[in-house]
């Protein structure tokens, strides 16, 4: 009950910030003559905060689509390597956008593994641990990705990033929704606060989990480790 008040009052915070920057700027403009100039800069700020509320209930109703049905079967078998080239290109584009200059980012393992999931929620998930190496990371630094196949047979999709790295005492928490390290660099970077809610949902889903590793000052690894039984991979084990 308690976690479901907060979630509630989490929730309406979230989304009373930038409703009062935007109802702000409606006023304004109803109540003043305003050269083309300021008009164009203030429909610009409104577009952005009408945007975060945007992402912002996207990332609720992924949530909550995930918390209401059931895992998905193991049916599909998807190439890793399709996956990883997708979220690479992706995490470029943003990084052109965001960063300049932009980040280096590479594979740094190739091998032949095939994972069986929901293509759509796997995808989300590996993108939400790239797009917050890019938005985390300083311009210009590097960033490496890949799948791995682990002794035991389970599978590994890997983030390595070089940039600020997250103190121990809040590693445990990092998934909770809203939870965050730097309020204002979240925000500054678009972030909603439930990017790691939704891709520890997806890994737990699938049978697996969530590892992280960092180290202030160096960067940090975030690991997405599929159990073997959803895993086929042609490797030396
Ligand atoms: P957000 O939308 O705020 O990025 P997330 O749930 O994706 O929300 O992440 C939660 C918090 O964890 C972030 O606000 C940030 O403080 C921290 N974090 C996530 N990824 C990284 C990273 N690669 N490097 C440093 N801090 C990170």
């Amino acid at each position: 009950e308690t976690m479901r008040r907060d979630f509630v009052a989490n929730v309406s915070h979230e989304i009373r910030t930038p409703l009062t920057v935007l109802s702000g700027f409606v006023e304004t403009m109803q109540s003043l003559p305003l050269e083309e100039a300021d008009r164009t800069r203030y429909l610009g700020l409104m577009a952005q905060q009408a945007q975060r509320m945007q992402t912002l209930v996207s990332d609720l109703l992924t949530l909550s689509r995930l918390e209401g049905s059931p895992a998905p079967g193991a049916g599909e078998w998807i190439a890793a390597r399709e996956l990883l080239e997708h979220v690479l290109q992706e995490a470029r584009g943003l990084s052109a956008v965001i960063a300049e200059p932009p980040h280096d980012i590479a594979a740094d393992a190739d091998e032949e593994i095939w994972i069986s999931g929901a293509k759509t929620e796997l995808l989300s998930a590996m993108s939400n641990l790239m797009s917050n190496a890019v938005r985390y990371t300083p311009p210009g630094r590097k960033i490496s990705a890949g799948w791995t196949h682990r002794e035991d047979g389970s599978a590994e999709f890997h983030v390595r990033d070089t940039g600020p790295g997250i103190a121990a005492e809040h590693i445990p928490r990092l998934t909770e929704r809203f939870y965050r390290v730097d309020r204002s660099r979240s925000r500054e970077t678009g972030g909603t606060g439930l990017g790691l809610a939704i891709v520890k949902h997806v890994v737990q889903r699938h049978g697996g989990q969530l590892d992280v590793t960092s180290e202030l000052g160096k960067g940090s690894t975030f690991m997405l480790v599929l159990p073997a039984s959803r895993v086929r991979a042609r490797s030396r084990r």
